[in-house]
């Protein structure tokens, strides 16, 4: 598999990621045996980037894989959703701990939500780039689905790898309280590309709802101008073949990729209302029904699982309708 630099930095990355997010509790819930095994057999066959988040609890996992590969170092990244400097110090101090490593390579303000956000995040960001002074990470970031908050985080200092949210039919892209395009996102993918930093691309596929266009969407997002890797997630050894497949250009020309392993299901009876989740969602994809219960609008919906951790009452379930 092709490498590329991250930037300007001396890293190199495969052009395909390792995403993690697909086997979290919020979506597969593989056990960390399950999940190590898939990661393993990632980088047996040469992928040498894996993205996780603290918020994913997949540091399980991982510690699993990485404490039985004797290969040359991954490239690891996580994130934190923490919006101050103590809680970035602590995320990256458990990352350190939980992944039994001194340095995590890459760290991210995690979905930064707008603009208004990454003001908000500033200490935060300041704090990745104390910790990079300081050798606990090498490279500092920001991940988000807004196109607005890419051209910013595009141009500014003590950002060094730009993590946004881009696809062939523009799914989830946000952009200040609508919807952005993944033209904006082009543009901010070549400003970054151009002022040194490197990109990670997320969500290739929608979060899973433009996977029968498989190939039109791998196609597009491996080959945008500026891009330096794309994070696909998996939830198999099988699902990691057939990106090689893909890219060997033997992938069966019939493939179709299996879509019915997540869907986000609220049980009304449960739902008090809240709000939480509306609140949750960065993709606009909930609302309070006429009778007051959420309900999800499933055009808009990537089966990302953020916001089944915040229900209080537990009404919202990501089902999975395939183990394996
Ligand atoms: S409804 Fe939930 S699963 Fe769907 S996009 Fe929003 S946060 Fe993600
Ligand atoms: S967070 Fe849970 S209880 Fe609150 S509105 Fe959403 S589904 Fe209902």
């Amino acid at each position: 598999m092709k490498k590329r630099q991250i930037g300007q930095h001396p890293i190199e990355v495969t052009e395909i990621g390792f995403g993690s997010l697909v086997m979290s509790f919020g979506q597969l819930d593989l056990t960390p045996e399950k999940g190590a095994e898939i990661v393993s057999y990632a980088l047996t066959r040469g992928i040498n980037l894996i993205d996780t988040a603290q918020f994913y609890q997949t540091y399980p996992h991982l510690r699993l894989a990485l404490r039985s590969w004797n290969g040359p170092d991954p490239v690891i990244c996580s994130k934190s959703l923490a919006p101050d400097g103590y809680g970035i110090y602590k995320a990256i101090e458990e990352a350190r701990r939980s992944l039994d490593r001194d340095v995590i390579d890459v760290f991210f303000l995690h979905e930064v939500y707008g603009l208004d956000d990454l003001w908000y995040r500033r200490p935060a960001l300041e704090a990745l780039n104390e910790a990079k002074a300081k050798g606990k990470i090498r490279l500092t970031g920001i991940s988000t689905h807004h196109s607005d908050v890419a051209e910013e985080a595009a141009a500014s200092d003590g950002v060094d790898v730009l993590f946004p949210l881009v696809n062939v039919a523009s799914m989830g892209i946000r952009r200040g309280d609508g919807f952005g395009t993944k033209e904006e996102m082009e543009r901010a993918i070549a400003t970054a590309a151009a002022n040194g930093k490197g990109v990670f691309g997320m969500k290739a596929f929608g979060g899973g709802p433009l996977l029968p266009r498989y190939r039109e969407c791998l196609d597009y997002a491996l080959n945008i101008p500026g891009l330096t890797s794309e994070m696909i997630g998996f939830g198999s050894c099988e699902e990691v073949d057939r990106i090689f497949d893909y890219l060997d250009g033997t992938l069966p020309a019939d493939y179709a990729p299996d879509m019915n392993r997540k869907e986000l299901f609220i049980e009304e009876t449960d739902c008090i209302g809240c709000g939480a989740c509306v609140e949750r969602c960065p993709n606009g994809a909930l609302h309070l029904n006429a009778d007051g219960f959420s309900e999800v609008d499933r055009r808009l919906c990537m089966t990302c699982g953020y916001c089944a951790p915040v229900c209080p009452m537990r009404a919202i379930i990501m089902l999975t309708k395939r183990q394996d």
